[in-house]
């Protein structure tokens, strides 16, 4: 048996009581590189804010050993507001929060991780762009930098890949890669099933309720890619009586 990073014991999940995620229950093994994958409004983004406490399970448990700083979390895009105006290396810079506090300096070694990072990802000369001047992919490499610096044990990345260019897209799964390499536990919340099934040996597919979780071979079966479809339409079903009704 592989060592748990993290696990889920019927884990519940509720906006106004009602369940986003219901029920579910497994593991994350320490080092493993997961996919979630499932319909829209599958509950995947719930599910990473759960992990990393920004929402409260309703039933159920998460548990894990890690102080949150030791989390690397992605949010989706849409949810993160870039006209904020900070330039590409404080950007960069905020995931040395865990040596810095929310009120410490930030010391010479963290500045040279940060420009180690942003040439890591291929951005070296961005250090003083404003994030708001950036295209979308150089934006994502800026959070990869970012979550380079700091450094966690398990990362958690909400649609790494949606609406990036192929190129972004592909030197940035290399990274991915790289932190696999190195014993991370990364997982990721990903549209294309191409790449699930290319890069990610392990898959949890979930539909409010978990569909499966294991192997990515066997969970991305004609199958189970089916009872989750099946299960997202029932929602628009629902969805549409509610309307009729009010
Ligand atoms: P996914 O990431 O799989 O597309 P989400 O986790 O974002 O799905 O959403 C799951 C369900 O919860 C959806 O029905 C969505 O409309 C609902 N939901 C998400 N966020 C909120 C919120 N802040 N308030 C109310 N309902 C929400
Ligand atoms: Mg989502």
């Amino acid at each position: 048996m592989r060592t748990p990073v993290l696990s889920l014991s019927n884990l519940t999940v509720t906006y106004d009581r009602h369940p986003a995620v219901h029920h579910v229950n497994g593991q994350i093994a320490e080092g493993s590189l997961t996919a979630i994958a499932g319909p829209n409004g599958a509950g995947k983004s719930t599910l990473l804010k759960a992990i990393i406490g920004e929402l409260r399970p309703a039933e159920g448990r998460i548990e894990h050993g890690l102080r949150r700083t030791e989390i690397g979390y992605l949010p989706q895009a849409a949810e993160i507001n870039r006209r904020f105006p900070i330039s590409v290396l404080d950007t960069v810079l905020l995931g040395a929060w865990k040596n810095t506090g929310a009120f410490g300096g930030v010391n010479g070694k963290d500045r040279a991780d940060a420009m180690h990072a942003l040439q890591a990802v291929g951005l070296q000369g961005f250090e003083r762009r404003s994030i708001g001047s950036l295209s979308a992919g150089q934006f994502q490499r800026v959070l990869f930098a970012r979550l380079l610096v700091q450094d966690a044990k398990v990362i958690l990345l909400d649609e790494p890949f949606t609406a990036i260019d192929a190129r972004t897209t592909r030197d940035l799964l290399e990274i991915v890669r790289n932190w696999h390499g190195e014993g991370r536990t990364v997982v990721a919340v990903l549209h294309d099933f191409e790449q699930v099934r290319q890069h990610f040996p392990e898959t949890l597919l979930i539909a409010r309720e978990l569909i499966a979780w294991g192997p990515t071979t066997e969970v991305m079966s004609a199958a189970n890619l089916s009872r989750a479809r099946a299960m997202a339409e029932r929602w628009d079903e629902n969805a549409a009586v509610c309307e009729d009704a009010a």
